[in-house]
């Protein structure tokens, strides 16, 4: 399912290898999901961390090699809080399919990330 436009004007300034797989990965989709953020200013990071959010200065958000993505309700309301590991497979199979290595936050130990993910 395409990707909203605000989805796409949030993928400005992140790497193009990761960009084009979530693009790839949303025309593969079956249900829609949204990229709530890409690259991140320094500022933006410190307020994260401030609030518990992150926990480093040293995010992948600051150089654009990491993406935030939800999946959405068919009508693109709500969060489907039960597809992040379906969406985390369809993006390991698209990242292996451009042969790009990617890290995904929900097989984070000690920080766990579901809608985290970032180039290796
Ligand atoms: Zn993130």
């Amino acid at each position: 399912m395409e990707l909203s436009e605000l989805s796409k004007k949030r993928l400005e300034g992140v790497d193009e290898r990761l960009k084009a797989i979530v693009i790839e990965c949303a025309a593969r989709c079956s249900y829609p999901f949204n990229v709530s953020e890409g690259l991140r200013t320094e500022e933006q990071q410190r307020e994260y961390v401030r609030q518990g959010k992150s926990r480093t200065m040293k995010s992948k958000h600051l150089t654009g090699k990491a993406v935030d993505l939800y999946p959405l309700s068919m009508d693109r309301k709500v969060v489907d809080w039960s597809r992040f590991e379906e969406l985390a497979d369809l993006m390991f199979q698209v990242a292996s399919d451009q042969g790009t290595e990617i890290v995904w936050g929900g097989n984070w130990k000690t920080f766990v990330d579901k809608c985290h993910f970032e180039l290796k």
